[in-house]
């Protein structure tokens, strides 16, 4: 079994105190690897590192082209190493090797090459226009890195998150310092490994392993970091923002969501069922823009949960490290307990369980929950106001679309959604109206490295991914230039400057 190690100032170190503990595969509750355990000094000797580094200048003040060229080197790295890194994905996470092989590496990958060079192209100079004022001056925007980004990771989609984090914060200049789930820590280690071979100077990326509660708040309140980005659940997006409040830093919240699906009377069944089906189960819906409220007009409802419920047989648990595998446990005992517990709030509360409920009979280990539908739910019951983060839909009845549109909106999170129709510019107009960062027309989960991503509401603050993304990674500064260079003409020096 491999011993991981921190990665700090350009060197693999053990943890401070030499304690390591192991991390385990969900799908079978055995230990895969021993990470180390940092301490909130790890944590300082990380963030001195990257802050360090970036005072330097020698990455920041690195011509973007050169920057690229070493991400770049990293990217092709990691591709040569992608299905050794689906494999451990698979093993750290409990994701199917069907998805990691062909969503969560080789996609986190691309989003790294797209994000780099997107990086590239958004204008870091931007003209203003002219400027109403006695002054004949050139005014301009000049972005410019924000400085040491620490970055705090969920255990769902951990290389994705971690490219998430690292691509956009190292491209425009600045020094990062990563903390993945506890969870989940490995593949964001061996991005370290490939990213050390690659020419990245000391300081500029570090990724230590431990918990939220230590080196976590350390990151959220040493006064050396600039900006933490965080993705995670609600709870703790509000807990970071006021642990960051403290030395007013930049922060980037992506939060926890109920997105709701509308499916309407006109809508293309085979396209709209499967749609839901994947917009919840995906993952086993630890997706956190994941559609885990299905609104579905009376007139087609009897057909909708009809073909629902033949659909989802097609959904095969099982042993995540086989092909034909399409779903996988959640992510740890504690998760499990909780998703069962929100199953049982659901019947307590009079939801109708139409299919799954609890561990399939077939996997006495692991943490595997079924998929599991729950019908005739009302919109304010629980497990149809909380995120559960695990297979469990609710569907829920509507009489006409201002119905919908008003139950979808009814929530405290506006992360993600979808409209099934026929009728597009239909589809646009209830898309407008849904109050959330990401609305998807036929179709859900497809998250595109250009197009921004975020949430409205409770969901998070700012946004990841696109040219919006990149430059939520930049500071802007006003630069204004005297054109005149003529004394005689500066009547405002006069203001406090008499003859
Ligand atoms: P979580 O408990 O909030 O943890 C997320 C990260 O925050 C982990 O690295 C965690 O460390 C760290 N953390 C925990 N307490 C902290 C504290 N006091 N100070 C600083 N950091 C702290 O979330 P999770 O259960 O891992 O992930 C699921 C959640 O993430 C869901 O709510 C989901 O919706 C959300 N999510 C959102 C997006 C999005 O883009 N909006 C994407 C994916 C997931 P430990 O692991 O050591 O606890
Ligand atoms: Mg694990």
């Amino acid at each position: 079994m491999e011993t991981y190690k921190l990665y700090i100032d350009g060197k693999f170190v053990d943890a401070e105190t030499g304690e390591t503990r192991p991390t385990i595969n969900p799908a079978t509750e055995n230990p895969i690897a021993l990470v180390p355990v940092a301490t909130k000094g790890d944590a300082k000797r990380a963030i001195e590192a990257a802050r360090k580094a970036f005072d330097s200048g020698i990455w920041s003040g690195m011509n973007i082209k050169n920057r690229a060229k070493i991400l770049m080197q990293i990217v092709d790295k990691l591709r040569d190493r992608q299905d050794e890194l689906a494999q451990i994905e698979s093993a750290d996470a409990g994701a199917t090797i069907r998805k990691t092989s062909m969503m969560d590496i080789p996609i986190g990958i691309e989003h790294f090459k797209a994000l780099v060079e997107l990086g590239e192209r958004v204008p870091t100079y931007e003209p203003l226009p002219w400027i109403d004022m006695p002054a004949i001056s050139w005014n301009f925007v000049h972005r410019e890195p924000i400085g040491v980004c620490a970055g705090i990771i969920p255990w769902n989609f951990p290389f994705m998150m971690a490219v998430w984090k690292i691509a956009p914060a190292l491209i425009m200049g600045n020094c990062s310092v990563l903390k993945p789930a506890s969870d989940t820590p490995l593949t964001a280690l061996e991005m370290a490994k490939t990213a050390a071979e690659c020419g990245l100077p000391p300081g500029v990326l570090n990724v230590i392993i431990g918990s939220g509660a230590v080196v976590g708040e350390e990151l959220c309140t040493n006064p050396m970091v600039d900006k933490v980005a965080l993705t995670g659940s609600t709870e703790t997006g509000r807990h970071v923002m006021k642990l960051a409040a403290d030395t007013i830093k930049k922060v980037t919240l992506e939060l926890g969501g109920k997105s709701p699906t509308i499916i309407c009377d006109d809508a293309d069944l085979s396209i709209a069922v499967d749609g839901a089906l994947f917009g919840t189960f995906f993952h086993a819906g630890q997706v956190c823009e994941s559609g885990t409220r299905c609104f579905v007009p009376a007139s087609i409802y009897d057909t909708f949960m009809e073909r629902a419920l033949e659909r989802v047989n097609h959904i095969k648990i099982g042993d995540t490290s086989d092909w034909e595998t399409s779903m996988g446990p959640v992510v740890s005992q504690s998760q499990f307990k909780r998703v069962l517990g929100y199953i049982e709030t659901g019947k307590k509360e009079g939801a109708r369980l139409v299919c799954g409920g609890g561990r399939p009979d077939h996997m006495k280990k692991g943490w595997f929950v079924q998929p599991t539908i729950f019908d005739e739910v009302g919109n304010s019951a629980t497990i149809s106001r909380e995120e559960i983060f695990g297979p469990v839909l609710s569907v829920i009845k509507y009489k006409d679309l201002n119905d919908a549109i008003q139950m979808a909106n009814d929530s405290i999170y506006g992360l993600g959604g979808a409209v099934f129709s026929r009728d597009i510019p239909k589809a646009i107009e209830i898309a407008k109206k849904i109050r959330t960062g990401t609305v998807w027309i036929n179709d859900y989960h497809l998250l595109n490295a250009l197009a921004p991503f975020g949430g409205y509401k409770q969901s998070g603050v700012g946004r990841e991914l696109g040219p919006h993304g990149l430059l939520e990674y930049t500071q802007v500064k006003h630069i204004h230039v005297d054109l005149a260079l003529n004394r005689s003409k500066k009547f405002w020096y006069d203001y406090i400057l008499n003859d």
